[in-house]
């Protein structure tokens, strides 16, 4: 199978979507790097600038199959190519593509960088439609720009979502235009404390095994789409697995402050997890709370 081309930029990012894909087991590594062929790429190509590979497609003598953002766009971005603005580039780069993929919840929805009001993400700033492609923008393929959300995205969300498009594979994709089969479960689906979070045992301490981090430590599994606890990191664990809260990073309203606090309204979550009536809330932590079975109130080496 002829590999597909590829041309991955760099919005105003940290370089973290990189990084974590260079993480992305050896295997999927190799996978990905036979089935694309990465005209430019930040870390991956000898070439220190994109410039050619951008006037070979903009000039119509290389066919772009996947166009790749990581980081926010703005109007004085890092660099002009050839007198054009880094955000003119992409709008010519996107027209020209197969597929445009927005890699990092910074190309996706802004993060950090959309602070300022002339950066956002493609097709998004925060929750609002529109970014710098436009709402109603389509790939050659007819499709919007594909997000893989994340601070940073799963290697393997990366690597097995440009596989796909190599292979002309398309995902079904959710509201944000995200990979359902990635991004319908919660943090919160395959979270070793659920037991906890029922009975509503709270973590005493940060980066122990016993407990649920909900309830003090601001922990966002229940509200987050992602399936950081389903497709492990590194392949063996997950923020919450080795005690850390879930921070919501797949979902537009990230960053928020306080991170590893729990905001309270009158004695009750401020945000309860979707589909959870305060009504039901409330009448279940109750008998959790006096039911709750003694092996969960020991520390899991306890006899
Ligand atoms: S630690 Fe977070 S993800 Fe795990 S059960 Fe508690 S709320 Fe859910």
């Amino acid at each position: 199978m002829k590999a597909a081309t590829a041309i991955w930029l760099h919005g105003l990012t940290c370089n973290g979507n990189t990084q974590s894909l260079l993480c992305a087991p050896e295997a999927l590594l190799d996978t990905l790097l036979r089935r694309v062929n990465f005209l430019f790429h930040p870390s991956f190509c000898v070439e220190d600038s994109p410039c050619k590979a951008i006037e070979e497609v903009l000039g119509a003598k290389q066919r772009l199959n996947i166009l790749v953002i990581e980081g926010a766009v703005g109007e004085d971005n890092m660099y002009r190519l050839k007198g054009r603005s880094f955000k003119e580039v992409i709008k010519e780069l996107a027209q020209a593509a197969d597929y445009v993929v927005a890699v990092g919840n910074c190309a996706v929805h802004g993060n950090i960088p959309a602070l300022k009001d002339d950066v956002s993400g493609l097709q998004f700033k925060f929750k609002e439609p529109g970014g710098i492609l436009g709402e109603d923008f389509r790939s050659r393929k007819g499709l919007p720009v594909i997000n893989i959300s994340g601070c940073p995205a799963h290697p393997e969300w990366i690597a097995m979502t440009l596989i796909a498009l190599a292979e002309n594979r398309i995902p079904q994709l959710d509201k944000w235009n995200r990979p359902k089969h990635l991004y319908a479960y919660f943090v919160h689906d395959g979270c070793l404390r659920v037991q906890y979070y029922e009975w509503k045992v709270e973590a005493k301490e940060l980066g122990k095994k016993e407990g649920c981090l909900f309830y003090h430590f601001g922990c966002r599994g229940p509200l987050t789409r992602a399936s950081c606890n389903k497709i492990l990191w590194n392949s063996v664990s997950s923020k919450t697995r080795s005690g850390q809260p879930c921070f919501g990073c797949t979902e537009f309203d990230f960053p928020r402050r306080n991170m590893w606090e729990t905001k309270y309204n009158m004695g009750i979550p401020a945000q309860l997890p979707p589909g959870v009536s305060l009504r039901g809330y409330i009448m279940l932590s109750g008998v959790a709370k006096t039911f709750t079975p003694s092996r969960l109130k020991k520390n899991l080496l306890e006899e």
